[in-house]
């Protein structure tokens, strides 16, 4: 065996997977086919729960670091309208300013000093795996050579080999709409008025802000320095994401959708997408496993790194758990089901937006501002913010006499470095010396804190590396009650039990 896991794609969630593989100690190979990091721009932001993740690993600042606007915004698009929780004084959610080329940096430089190997350079162009192996096939710069590892995890984007030589169905829908976003300088033979309408010959006056025409959306940014310009309109036939759009491109575009021809200066930012919805029909096939837009693909912006991320720190510390050998039955099995539970909710909120956005009859015109009427009030724009943030998410947990708190991410606990390692960890947040003695039953991989609090929302929690919490003792919960839970939940998710001793 070669290494433990190959990740297949040095896209941001095939980073992101290497660095928790790695924090887990799991020997870790990244294979990409492009040689040098991708150009063409993508996302402009991260938002949801992966920022709230970052933070308990410690990385926040990190992204901070290099965003050119660090203060995460808690406003956001849904469908066409807008989601203002500004007001909210604990919004659930969140987004930072952050080209996909620097987060992608960030997590290539996170991945190598955690001694992640990336070979750039080397497409894999073939796998096959028996019981106990999987081998995959890479054209290296060299020649062909093959790799064998325990298991292969294919973040290799929308079009992902990895899928497709494993069987994996890909059922869903591509919308016919083409989005088209561009940063141009103002032309000479530009006419702009003073609050930056714009005269378009042939069209006459076009405001900032959108405008619907017959065709699609125009949309002009108010920035009186820069041409800020997108479109949508439906079109036959797909493109391909990594295929850069080009200026005539959008000149044919605005041409179609405005009907005119706008003066265009030079480009500064070009950039096209198209909507898909689709869920690979499984995650994993023996070992092979998928994440990230090789898994899923969200018909609205802002949804799609926030899930794909995810994705890896949900996976990941099952993975390692499976190479040292302490992962429990079925554990694997349960990045699926969980992650594909996420999957279902975010296709759920983003399709929801295509219905919003796309109508072009005053009964969509309605519908939208029904929509934007609700969510002025305030838990109406919260329930939706906790949709796109994915934190309405409770995984499903075995067993009975649930805490609330139990399959839920983990609320901030005012620990800082609780989760920088990513170990499960029991916190025992009460003065309870039977719980710290059924404490010393627990296995060397999970780690033990204790950290009395006043008010606080159980007695102890145990938490997951990925930050969900698998057990909760309620405030004044019984040893009786408490041990046997905790017993269970360490032995489900850990692969280890308590001594059966239950202290006096
Ligand atoms: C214009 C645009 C705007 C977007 N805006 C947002 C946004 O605001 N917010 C948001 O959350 N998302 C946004 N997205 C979506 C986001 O960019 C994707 O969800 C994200 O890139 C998915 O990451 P990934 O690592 O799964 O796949 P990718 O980024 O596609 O990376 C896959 C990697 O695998 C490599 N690869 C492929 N095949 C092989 C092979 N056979 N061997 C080796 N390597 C291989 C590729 O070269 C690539 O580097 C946007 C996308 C576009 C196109």
């Amino acid at each position: 065996m070669q290494t433990d896991v190959i990740v297949v794609g040095a896209g941001p969630i095939g980073l992101m997977l290497a660095g928790e593989l790695r924090l887990a100690g799991v020997r870790t190979l990244v294979l990409e086919k492009h040689e040098q990091p991708r150009e063409v721009p993508k996302a402009g932001g991260l938002g949801g729960q992966i920022l709230e993740l970052l933070r308990y690993r410690g990385l926040l600042e990190r992204f901070r670091a290099a965003s050119p606007n660090p203060d995460p915004a808690p406003r956001f698009p849904f469908g066409g309208l807008d989601v203002d929780l500004t007001k909210s004084a604990d919004s659930p959610l969140h987004a930072m300013v952050l080209p996909q080329r620097l987060l992608e940096q960030i997590l290539d430089e996170r991945a190598a000093e955690l001694g992640a190997e990336v070979r750039r350079g080397h497409p894999m162009v073939g796998l096959e795996q028996d019981a106990t192996t999987v081998t995959a096939e890479v054209r290296g710069p060299d020649g062909p050579y093959r790799v064998t590892a325990r298991y292969l995890v294919g973040c290799d984007g929308s079009r992902s080999r990895v899928r497709e030589l494993a069987g994996i169905g890909w059922p869903g829908t591509t919308y016919p709409e083409v989005h088209r976003l561009a940063q141009v300088t103002v032309p000479d033979s530009l006419t702009r008025f003073d609050n930056g309408d714009l005269d378009v010959p042939g069209v006459g006056r076009v405001r900032t802000g959108f405008t619907r025409t017959g065709r699609g959306m125009f949309a002009l940014g108010p920035d009186l320095d820069v041409l800020s310009i997108y479109t949508a309109e439906d079109e036959a036939g797909e493109y391909d994401d990594n295929e850069p759009m080009t200026l005539d491109e959008l000149r044919d575009s605005i041409r179609r959708v405005l009907g005119g021809d706008l003066p265009l200066g030079e480009p500064r930012r070009l950039s096209r997408w198209q909507f898909q919805a689709r869920l690979a029909e499984r995650y994993r096939d023996g070992r092979v496993l998928l994440a990230g837009d090789a898994a899923h693909l969200l018909p609205a912006t802002g949804a799609a790194l926030n899930l794909g991320m995810l994705d890896a720190v949900n996976l990941a510390w099952k993975l390692a758990a499976d190479v040292d050998g302490h992962a429990p039955d079925g554990l694997l099995d349960t990045y699926q089901s969980e992650r594909t539970l996420a999957a279902s909710r975010a296709l759920l909120q983003t399709r929801a937006q295509v219905a919003l956005r796309r109508g072009q009859d005053p009964a969509a015109d309605a519908l939208r501002e029904v929509v934007q009427e609700l969510l002025t009030d305030e838990p109406a724009a919260r329930r939706i913010g906790e949709m796109i943030a994915g934190s309405d998410v409770r995984y499903p947990v075995p067993g009975s006499g649930h805490h609330a708190l139990t399959g839920t991410f983990a609320p901030d606990l005012g620990v800082d470095d609780l989760l920088h390692a990513a170990r499960p960890v029991l916190l025992v947040l009460a003065e309870r010396p039977d719980l710290l003695d059924a404490a010393r039953g627990v296995p060397p991989h999970v780690d033990v804190r204790v950290v009395p609090t006043e008010d606080r929302p159980a007695d102890a929690l145990l938490i997951r590396p990925d930050a969900h919490i698998a057990w909760a003792a309620a405030v004044d919960e019984p040893a009786d009650t408490a041990v046997p839970s905790l017993r269970e939940a360490l032995t489900h998710w850990f692969g280890a039990a308590l001594e059966p001793a239950v202290p006096s």
